[in-house]
């Protein structure tokens, strides 16, 4: 997720030129579903959040599935299947935790601009990494830096997956703790997905420290508040238990 803006800057200007701001509107904003259908937010019936990670699995994924176990907190993990095939073990790990797997594409390119072929192609592979190592095929997908393009809905349809997106974006690949805890309590409202990093990209041993202290300080903080921790399925769903 580092360098996003200059990224996202591309992007954008990318879809400027072939129809302005709606399209770029189209391309990033987590609430709008032009380009593919997609959620960023649950049901809000009852004090729940969920938790998402994106990027992995790392090196640093046993460090917050430990704190994660600690309160007992589901939580759901959109990997990247380069990173699966790279660290089968601590992909399956998060599986036998009983955390939900995601698809985040395979190489975590940004979509935008690419070919409907490539964007299949993408979001096949890790579908098939992720199976291979952890016996659960995904039927969420989130966009790399949350952009979309022209023929991902027609690749998530004809892999069965529902696109999420997020209500708060902890920025944890570039503030500090503290700032990312007080932006995602902020946040923390019935139903919200709180998206946060678990690996850098494809990046070989990332530092995640702010990521894994910010789920030490945030999750007893929301407790305490009365909220409780559901995996993306159970949010969606206005009737669970
Ligand atoms: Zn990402």
């Amino acid at each position: 997720m580092t360098h996003l803006a200059p990224i996202l800057e591309t992007a954008v200007s990318g879809a400027a030129l072939v129809s302005g701001g709606a399209l770029a509107y189209a391309v990033r904003v987590p609430a709008c579903s032009w380009l593919a259908p997609s959620v960023c937010r649950g049901a809000g019936t009852r004090p729940a959040i969920a938790l998402t990670f994106d990027d992995g699995p790392s090196e640093s994924t046993s460090a917050l599935l430990e704190i994660l176990a600690r309160h007992r907190a589901p939580a759901s993990f959109f990997q990247c299947g380069a990173n699966v095939r790279r660290l089968p073990g601590a992909a399956s790990e998060v599986a036998a935790a009983g955390h939900e797997i995601g698809n985040h594409s395979h190489r975590h390119p940004l979509l935008a601009l690419k070919s409907p072929g490539f964007i299949h192609r993408e979001l096949s592979a890790a579908q098939d990494a992720i199976e291979h190592a952890t016996g659960i095929r995904p039927r969420y997908f989130r966009a790399p830096y949350g952009a979309r393009w022209f023929g991902l809905r027609a690749a998530q349809q004809r892999l069965g997956l529902q696109g999420v997106m997020w209500s708060v974006l902890a920025l944890d690949w570039k503030m500090q703790t503290p700032a990312v805890v007080s932006r995602l309590l902020q946040g923390a409202t019935p139903g919200a997905i709180l998206c946060l990093h678990d690996g850098r990209a494809l990046k070989h041993r990332p530092d995640i420290g702010v990521t894994l202290q910010t789920v030490r300080e945030l999750v007893p903080k929301l407790i305490e508040q009365g909220f409780h921790f559901e995996k993306v399925t159970d949010i969606l769903c206005p009737t669970k238990n």
